[in-house]
């Protein structure tokens, strides 16, 4: 019989995700691989984990009581995840949005209970329009407000360090030997790191970066390279700018990714293991995928990898045959409707 507990609320079912063995996508290559599943966390996504930790930290330093106000800047996993926290501790959630954002997430935001700001996609991070500028005006402004600020939060690395990573070691039994997570803030992948390293610091720490992105290269350089920067359509990974978020140095390696394999690796994912999982899923297997043929893992190793979302998510993006087809993804062979055969 599993699990006949009963919740107090649904923010008791934040973390505790499991680790799932995958069978299929990886029965050729040396070693074991595990998917820890943060699809599983009651929004969805792993940033439930940063969410309820955030606020709750800010609840204990008091500077946060009931009615009082959260912002942040995401229309993503992030922001449906502290719209979640909000309506259950009884704050109020203003999201300040791109209008590059999907109508549907607008209004996903919206059911969640959050006040949506939609601001100018196309103008500089510094006009007063932008998004980072209308949060950190509302957050000026508001009496008791508190503005999440996830990429430069050093709460959001604390979350995993305190959840994820625990949860990590005490599944596997001690016995990881390789750690691949995808970096976006670089939360997940450097408090899960910094945990799993305090253990056995010969666990190798392997972050997933976009082509378009500067992470990998100011890994390796530790300078800030622009002419790595063009746009990608994998969104919660890589970044046009430094994360304070992210302890670069306790990273051992970055690999790239490309859209088009990120978005077929998800699909298969799916197909063939039974995991729903979003894009940056696909965009992890694939850099499992591409250190497998780079001969990286042994037959003893057990190496887990972070499957960030839901797939549920990308309904309209590497879900859709039409959508794939628009970015050039399937060949021409690819047939996307299907027959239907009257007998
Ligand atoms: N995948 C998705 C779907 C995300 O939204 C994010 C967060 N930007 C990440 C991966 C990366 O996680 P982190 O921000 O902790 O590096």
């Amino acid at each position: 019989m599993k699990n006949k507990k009963v919740y107090n609320n649904v923010l008791d079912l934040i973390g505790e995700t499991p680790l799932i063995k995958l069978n299929k996508l990886t029965s050729n290559f040396e070693g074991d691989f595990f998917a820890k599943v943060e699809a599983f966390n009651p929004g969805h996504s792993s940033k439930d984990r940063i969410a309820l930790h955030i606020i709750e930290e800010a609840e204990r330093q008091g500077i946060l009581t009931p009615g009082d106000t959260i912002i942040e800047t995401t229309s993503g996993n992030t922001g449906f995840s502290i719209a979640m926290v909000s309506i259950i501790k009884g704050y109020e959630c203003i999201l300040a949005v791109s209008s590059k954002s999907s109508a549907d997430k607008i209004d996903m935001l919206k059911s969640m209970g959050a006040h949506v700001y939609v601001c100018p996609a196309h103008v500089s991070a510094d006009d007063q329009r932008s998004y980072y500028q209308v949060a950190k005006r509302l957050h000026s402004e508001i009496k008791g407000s508190v503005y999440i600020n996830q990429y430069f939060n050093q709460l959001n690395i604390d979350a995993h360090y305190k959840s994820t990573g625990p949860e990590i070691w005490e599944q596997t039994e001690g016995k990881i030997t390789h750690l691949v997570a995808c970096s976006g803030t670089g939360g997940t992948i450097s408090g899960t790191a910094k945990y799993l390293k305090e253990q056995n610091p010969d666990i190798k720490v392997i972050g997933v970066d976009a082509y378009g992105s500067v992470l990998k290269k100011y890994h390796e350089t530790k300078e800030f390279d622009e002419k790595e920067i063009y746009p990608y359509r994998i969104e919660g990974l890589g970044k046009n700018l430094i994360p304070t978020a992210t302890d670069f140095d306790i990273i051992d390696a970055f690999v790239k990714v490309t859209d088009e394999e990120s978005a077929h690796t998800a699909r298969e994912i799916s197909s063939k293991e039974g995991l729903f999982v979003g894009y940056t899923s696909g965009a992890a297997m694939q850099a499992l995928k591409q250190l497998n043929e780079e001969g990286e893992f042994k037959s003893t190793d057990r190496v887990v990898v972070i499957f960030p979302d839901h797939g549920s998510r990308y309904m309209s993006k590497i879900y859709n045959d039409k959508w794939m087809q628009a970015q050039g993804f399937f060949d021409s062979e690819h047939s996307t409707i299907e027959e239907i055969q009257y007998i």
